[in-house]
């Protein structure tokens, strides 16, 4: 699998702060990479160096197999980028703004231009709107607007930061959607995001990056992959523990944990012995465990747990504005 994206003990510092801290990504091609972070933990920071706008402190990066900044001129135009907020003239359309920019590089004359932006704004869904003047758009058309920028060059990779930030839950499924088709046509993406949800919904492949520190880098299909244990629903969780003598690990209302990735043959003991079952189902973790697990494991090593409280302002999905944030410390409160 050829690497897209390599950095080695990649390191950014603020004065005293370590904002970015030994990192090593590795992005592949064809990876939705999703690049998991509470906010403050050096996600921008990270973006930015791969694209050469911040000069790392120490460490190295390569795009395309390409260092970086040294090769921003051959690496920059195969990629596309949107980062925090994308700018815009507020007096000029959506359409006008894209035009500037599609002019800023090479590509053909003004009915090739025009059509390369009509496709791009239809891409985002912005197709209806793109002649009003930018200053009218919500927050969330300004994302897609910035998405349609990024897309401009048909890159070979798309580096996104929080691209779904103030979108509402339509407009995230549309960008998931997106991102996820151009993937499929061959577009390596790697996204950043505290979005837990959004990624587990998107990625292929996850790194997760805890006060500058990447703790976790993997396929997400193994992270999440069958951990050898069948959940059983029953009305009768008392019966499925009698009738499995001895595999029954943990009970939750209706809901029981047996030892065995053999779902077939466990449903077959409990009808045999006449046990109702309501649900049959291989366990998974799922991506929030593994996540809090390996950020918990840094935190055990590095710091207490009451400062944590307050230091991950984790997001459990893709909640609107305004929902509460989940700290890592909350669970089972
Ligand atoms: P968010 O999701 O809130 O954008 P992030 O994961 O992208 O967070 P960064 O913006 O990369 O995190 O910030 C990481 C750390 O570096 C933070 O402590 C931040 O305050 C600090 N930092 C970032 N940029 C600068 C800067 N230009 N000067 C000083 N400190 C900075």
């Amino acid at each position: 699998m050829t690497t897209v994206i390599a950095t080695h003990g990649l390191a950014k510092r603020f004065g005293r702060v370590r904002a970015v801290d030994g990192v090593d990504l590795d992005v592949r091609a064809g990876d939705i990479y999703g690049f998991l972070g509470a906010n403050g933990s050096g996600k921008t920071t990270t973006v930015r160096m791969l694209l050469g706008l911040v000069l790392a402190t120490s460490g190295e990066v390569e795009v395309f197999g390409e260092r970086m900044p040294r090769a921003a001129r051959q690496v920059l135009p195969r990629v596309g980028a949107l980062i925090e907020g994308p700018a815009a003239y507020g007096h000029l359309s959506g359409r006008e703004n894209l035009a500037l920019l599609d002019a800023s590089g090479p590509g053909g004359g003004r009915r090739t231009r025009r059509r390369r932006i009509d496709e791009v704004l239809e891409q985002v869904g912005l197709a209806g709107v793109g002649r009003r003047p930018v200053k009218a758009y919500s927050l969330g058309m300004r994302q897609r607007l910035g998405l349609a920028g990024a897309l401009l060059r048909r890159p070979e990779l798309l580096i996104l930061d929080e691209p779904t930030n103030g979108l509402d839950p339509q407009g995230i499924a549309e960008v998931r959607e997106l991102l996820t088709e151009l993937n499929r046509s061959g577009t390596t993406v790697f996204l950043s995001s505290h979005l837990l949800a959004e990624v587990e919904q998107m990625a292929t492949r996850v790194g997760v990056l805890d006060r500058g520190r990447l703790v976790l880098q993997e396929q997400l299909a193994v992270l999440t992959a069958p951990t050898g244990s069948t959940v059983v629903t029953s009305p009768d969780p008392a019966g499925v523990r009698s009738t499995m003598n001895g595999r029954v690990s943990s009970v939750d209302g209706e809901r029981v944990i047996v030892s065995g990735g053999d779902p077939a043959e466990i449903n077959a003991q409990l009808v045999g012995a006449g046990v109702p079952v309501t649900g049959l189902a291989l366990e998974r973790p799922t991506l929030e465990a593994v996540v809090f697990a390996a950020a918990g494991a840094s935190t055990d090593r590095a710091e207490t747990k009451v400062s944590e409280h307050r230091r991950r302002p984790w997001r459990r999905g893709a909640e609107r504005a305004g929902s509460r944030p989940i700290n890592a410390g909350d669970e089972g409160e």
